[in-house]
């Protein structure tokens, strides 16, 4: 799909209330297309504790994007499927995947089966779109990430993709933002916004914020994220490291 009217992307300030306590009037929502929640290797989050996170947020559309897993995204799904909020889904769960490819990571969103780790980056993209998902390119161009797809790789599958992330919020330096938007813009693809949050704080931290519309299909997502512009607050990665092991651990000691 190609988009004519994204708007542009600068690198806006956002305050810390404005993603922290946001006031988010009725008729608009915010997407968030990366997160992770417990069914992640190294993400202690509880499922149930993401909705009231999302709605606190103003998050209207989450996708859950485990490593290598999709259960959690399911049942989360499950949970708030019979939520609604005039009339309308208090809080849409879009089923993903964060898929360690032999080459780097992709996300596939509204999956309905899990897809293997280590498969070549062609093979991935091949089984999202056999399950009728979308290809979304996540933090593709931060060199300090260890796991982001190789620019080879990108070269050979970006005709694939469908949304690129042009605002993670864990990126090293806001220039790879900037990159990833630049790159989106060239090809007229659809961007995105992530908080690839690993902990519960940082749920909500960044997003697309779009007039409200359901987004309960691929086509439905593409056609809401036309206009919107991915925003949010960056958190330091070595911050983000450190409250992920912190995390990790008390929720570990609570758990005795
Ligand atoms: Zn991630």
């Amino acid at each position: 799909m190609v988009v004519k009217d994204q708007l542009t992307l600068e690198e806006a300030p956002v305050s810390r209330s404005e993603a922290q306590a946001p006031v988010v009037p009725a008729a608009v929502m915010r997407i968030d297309l990366h997160c992770h929640s417990q069914a992640s290797h190294d993400c202690s989050t509880p499922l149930t504790s993401i909705p009231v996170r999302c709605r606190k947020r103003g998050i209207h559309v989450q996708a859950i994007t485990d490593h290598n897993q999709i259960w959690g995204a399911q049942e989360l799904k499950a949970m708030v499927e019979s939520e609604t909020e005039s009339g309308q889904p208090a809080l849409t769960i879009i089923v993903g995947e964060e898929v360690s490819t032999s080459e780097g990571e992709i996300i596939g969103l509204f999956l309905k089966e899990k897809i293997e780790e280590g498969l070549s980056p062609e093979d991935t993209v091949e089984q999202i779109i056999a399950q009728g998902g979308l290809v979304l390119l996540p933090h593709g161009f931060d060199p300090l990430k260890r796991w982001r797809l190789t620019p080879a790789a990108l070269e050979r599958v970006a005709d694939a993709i469908n949304i690129v992330e042009a605002f993670n919020a864990r990126v090293s330096r806001a220039t790879w933002n900037r990159v990833a938007a630049e790159w989106a813009q060239a090809r007229r693809l659809p961007m995105s916004a992530g908080t690839d949050a690993h902990t519960i704080a940082d749920i909500g931290v960044a997003w697309v914020e779009v007039p409200r519309s359901p987004v309960g299909s691929p086509a439905e997502l593409l056609a809401a994220l036309i206009g919107g512009k991915p925003s949010g607050l960056r958190t330091h990665p070595v911050k983000a490291y450190v409250y992920k092991l912190w995390d990790r651990t008390w929720r570990r000691v609570i758990a005795r």
